[in-house]
């Protein structure tokens, strides 16, 4: 009898252990799935032009996931009390902020949504100056501006295909500081022009130099990232290296920053360009390369740079969503509805 009490509790403890570790691979796994895309909170994400409103899923993980870096740049959550310290900081300022947009081709569509937009959202208050890179000055719409914000037309040359143009806009945002920009502001911001600002984005933005997370890649391993892996570009970035995956869709800062980093990128474009090669994220993956040697002193969270994919981090608030990028993530069907 206590020989078959001792097996059958023999038996029972073997079957605990497996209930145990069944468990805990289950945990692992769903912690696995959580990580990725999870649903925590009960917040819900403001909807914005180009997504429907749906659980904050990695929201409050992701605010929190990160406020600073670790070489101690901010990271920036427009809501957040280090961000409203920095606007209360910069309160008694005057800063003179130039937004530079390329418009060429087709792409003076998106220009007159873009304008209204940032006049209903972007540093309200402050002096802003809208450089609209463009080959047709006449798609430059004739708004009605209030004091201390104006639109300055700046014209580039036709450059008729979008690889071609790809290959040419650091060198033309260079020249642009150059010659004119860094002689009438402080910063400059540089954004491509098929976005839409949906919430307000202020002084919480500034900084030497501020480039922003790309949302499909933040928190996720490091390995995922599109950075260059042909070596003999001029934006390889070897196994190990890099600390984010920024998005080229806004970046910015003082314009000696900004101009130093669109020189360095023009000069490593053209390097590839004579040897036959572009790198495949176009000037992403060179504007990534840069700021892998030349770290940026202040990193936008994906609030500033946002669209709805299944990829894409779910963000507090929207504040600038990317109308292209979003289409560009659409089934096709759903693209005709939202006319793409
Ligand atoms: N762009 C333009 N004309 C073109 C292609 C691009 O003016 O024919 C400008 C425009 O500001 C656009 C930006 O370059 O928003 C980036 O181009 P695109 O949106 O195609 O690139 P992606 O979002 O894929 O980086």
């Amino acid at each position: 009898m206590a020989r078959f009490l001792s097996s059958t509790s023999g038996l029972e403890r073997v079957t605990r252990r497996r209930l145990f570790l069944a468990c805990l691979a289950l945990a692992g796994f769903i912690y696995f799935l959580r990580g990725r895309k999870a649903g925590v909170t009960s917040a819900r994400v403001q909807s914005g032009a180009g997504g429907s409103p749906r659980e904050a899923g990695r929201a409050e993980e992701s605010a929190y996931f990160l406020n600073e870096t670790s070489w101690r740049a901010p990271v920036v959550w427009g809501d957040s009390q280090a961000s409203e310290r920095r606007r209360d900081a910069h309160a008694y300022q005057t800063f003179r902020v130039g937004l530079a947009v390329f418009v060429v081709g087709r792409y003076s569509q998106h220009l007159l949504r873009f304008l209204v937009s940032a006049e209903r959202h972007f540093l309200l208050g402050e002096y802003v100056y809208y450089y609209i890179l463009t080959d047709n000055l006449r798609a430059v719409p004739d708004l009605e501006m209030p004091e201390g914000r104006e639109l300055r037309p700046v014209h580039v040359g036709e450059m008729p295909e979008w690889r071609r143009l790809s290959r040419v806009r650091m060198s033309l945002l260079a020249d642009a500081i150059k010659t004119r920009i860094q002689k009438e502001v402080e910063y400059i911001f540089c954004m491509d022009v098929d976005q839409e600002f949906v919430n307000p984005v202020g002084t919480e933005i500034l900084g030497d130099l501020v480039a922003t997370l790309h949302p499909e890649f933040c928190g996720m391993p490091l390995y995922t990232f599109p950075y260059e892996k042909v070596e003999v570009s001029q934006a390889f970035v070897e196994e190990g290296e890099g600390d984010f995956y920024y998005t080229s869709e806004l970046y910015g800062g003082l314009c000696a920053e900004v101009y130093a980093m669109a020189l360095t990128c023009t000069h490593l474009i053209l390097q590839d360009s004579e040897a036959g090669f572009h790198a495949l994220q176009y000037e992403e993956g060179y504007l990534n390369r840069y700021l892998i040697n030349r770290r940026p002193t202040c990193v936008l969270s994906p609030e500033y740079s946002w669209w709805d994919s299944p990829r894409t981090l779910e963000v507090p608030v929207q504040r600038i969503v990317s109308v292209g990028r979003q289409c560009a993530a659409l089934e096709p069907q759903r693209r005709e509805a939202r006319r793409c």
